[in-house]
């Protein structure tokens, strides 16, 4: 946008100021000059390192703890409100970090590699029911709930139900109006951080008769009457992260909480859903990179044949092809979030970073167990659970065969 302005100076300038053209084609050639995926702000480098920092000393200890209690430490919880985490874009005043799609991104992949449970409530406060609130929300909703959000309130995101998971939009929950009320009956399935949350997106359909297109947000506190939540499910990985059934029974709201236009529900949470694929991505390259961190040592130091592991070629081809893999996964994700950086539609890039880097979390994290042998399958060693950890990867936010079937979407539409 500003380099064709740019340009367009330049067309235009006065060809007897030479000196005005040649500041304005300095200033067209500097703009043009591109970055590495890799390299980052100030900013995300220190979020990166600060979270990388917290991940480390208050987290990792705490992982298998956390797994087998089946729940993030409240202690936990409170470093990630206190260091700004839950609330990394949300505008400081607003009580937020006032940072970056980019440091988020960044710092769901650095908590993620040290525990992946711990990464789901910071994805999705921070992708999915933040962003919602602040790019859809009243000025009165922003006051209301984003200073909570930023501080010492968990989020959920409330749209899959028993009967709509892929076919998300078959939704069967209503939302009625009563006078200056909705009135919302339903339930909701799946739903990651209800065991914790005090602030829920939900979506819910307020004209049945108009289909999808009476599909309409709502925010709704935890105290109101009629929402219950059901015990957390017992997973095979994210253990921690506690994914419960929320009932809406008779849940009565006032009016002010529509978030957004009426109708557009469906369209919120396609929108939206494409910034929460880039924050899985980053969520399963961050496993896939602690796992291969836990296991390349491992493979320089075990000997058999008389020499490190690592030292057959066969095993050092592997290991060359598993961190090209997540090199290819890491640049479809960043790359995907300098493009929500720049405003720019990113549907088929977050299916593509959402399919690859899951599948491929998937690939390396079992590849590890492999190279670490026996030890690699038993609970003394992490990669068992990097490798059940990153399952979760092809099903959420869309399954793998859904991210396909957009990603082909999008490549019939660029060739009809
Ligand atoms: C741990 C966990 C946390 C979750 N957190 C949340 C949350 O916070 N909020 C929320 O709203 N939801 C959440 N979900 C729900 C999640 O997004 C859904 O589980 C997911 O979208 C898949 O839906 P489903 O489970 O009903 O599977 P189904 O839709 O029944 O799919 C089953 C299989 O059929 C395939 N399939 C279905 N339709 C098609 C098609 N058209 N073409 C090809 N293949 C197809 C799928 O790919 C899959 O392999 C969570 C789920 C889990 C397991």
């Amino acid at each position: 946008m500003y380099s064709s302005k740019l340009r367009s100076v330049v067309r235009h300038a006065d060809k007897k100021l030479p000196a005005t053209r040649s500041f304005y084609l300095h200033a067209l050639r500097l703009r043009q000059h591109t970055s590495p995926l890799t390299q980052f702000t100030d900013d995300e480098l220190m979020t990166k390192e600060m979270v990388a920092k917290l991940a480390k000393q208050e987290i990792a200890p705490l992982a298998r703890k956390m797994e087998k209690e089946g729940k993030i430490d409240d202690g936990v919880f409170r470093k990630l409100f206190e260091n700004g985490l839950m609330g990394i874009e949300i505008p400081t005043e607003y009580g937020g970090t006032g940072s970056s799609f980019m440091s988020t991104i960044l710092a769901i992949e650095e908590i993620a590699k040290v525990d992946a449970a711990v990464s789901v409530p910071l994805d999705i406060q921070n992708t999915l029911v933040n962003s919602l609130i602040l790019k859809i929300g009243t000025e009165e909703q922003k006051r209301r709930y984003l200073p909570r959000l930023a501080l010492n309130a968990v989020g959920s995101f409330c749209l899959t139900e028993s009967g709509s998971g892929s076919d998300a939009f078959s939704l069967k929950t209503t939302a009625k109006k009563k006078g200056a009320e909705y009135v919302i009956n339903g339930t909701k399935m799946w739903i990651s951080n209800s065991d914790v949350a005090q602030i829920f997106v939900i979506f819910a359909n307020a004209d049945p008769a108009a289909g999808r297109r009476g599909i309409t947000t709502f925010i709704v506190d935890r105290d109101t009457p009629g929402l219950t939540v059901n015990k957390p499910e017992d997973k095979m990985g994210i253990k921690a992260s506690g994914t419960c059934t929320v009932n809406f029974d008779n849940v009565k709201i006032p009016e002010e909480n529509l978030l957004g236009k009426f109708g557009h529900g469906y369209k919120y949470a396609a929108g939206f859903l494409n910034e929460g694929r880039v924050g899985i991505g980053a969520q399963m390259i961050g496993i896939a990179q602690g796992c291969l961190d836990a296991t390349i040592p491992y493979t320089l130091e075990r000997k058999q044949f008389g020499q490190d592991i690592f030292s057959f070629q066969s095993l050092q081809h592997q290991i060359a092809q598993a961190v090209t893999e997540l090199e290819c996964a890491r640049l479809l994700v960043y790359n995907a979030a300098r493009l929500v950086e720049a405003k720019r539609d990113i549907v088929k890039e977050a299916s593509m970073a959402k399919l690859f880097a899951s599948e491929t979390a998937c690939r390396i994290t079992a590849k590890c167990i492999d190279f670490m042998g026996g030890v690699g399958f038993t609970t003394d060693f992490p990669q068992e659970k990097y490798y059940r950890d990153a399952k979760i990867g092809t099903i959420y936010e869309g399954t793998s065969n859904m991210q396909l079937s957009t990603i082909a979407k999008c490549i019939r539409n660029q060739y009809s």
